[in-house]
């Protein structure tokens, strides 16, 4: 039996737009500053991935799947209400 290589939870890295740039444009100082990492999650084939490891793993600093840290707090708090409401 041949085993096939695994695929890990990070592998989606490897196809990340933002690999070999500098990171410090993905760690603004303020929201309004996001804009040029916003530009490049917008064009990522694995924003989703990145997005939901990010939620998963609670990131708080960075935009990580074209979210800032705000954002990606309000829209854990909306899935958290969807959630409640559905229950
Ligand atoms: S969505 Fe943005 S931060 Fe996430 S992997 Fe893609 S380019 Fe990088």
């Amino acid at each position: 039996m041949t085993l096939t290589n695994p695929r890990t939870d990070d592998d989606w890295r490897r196809d990340a737009a933002c690999r070999d740039l500098d990171t410090d444009i993905f760690f603004p100082v303020t929201d309004e500053e996001a804009g040029p990492a916003r530009e490049i999650c917008a064009s990522c084939p694995v924003r989703e991935q990145c997005l939901e490891f990010a939620l998963a793993t609670r990131q708080d600093d960075g935009v990580w799947g074209g979210l800032t840290e705000t954002e990606r707090r309000r829209l854990r708090r909306r899935r958290r209400e969807a959630t409640r409401r559905a229950a």
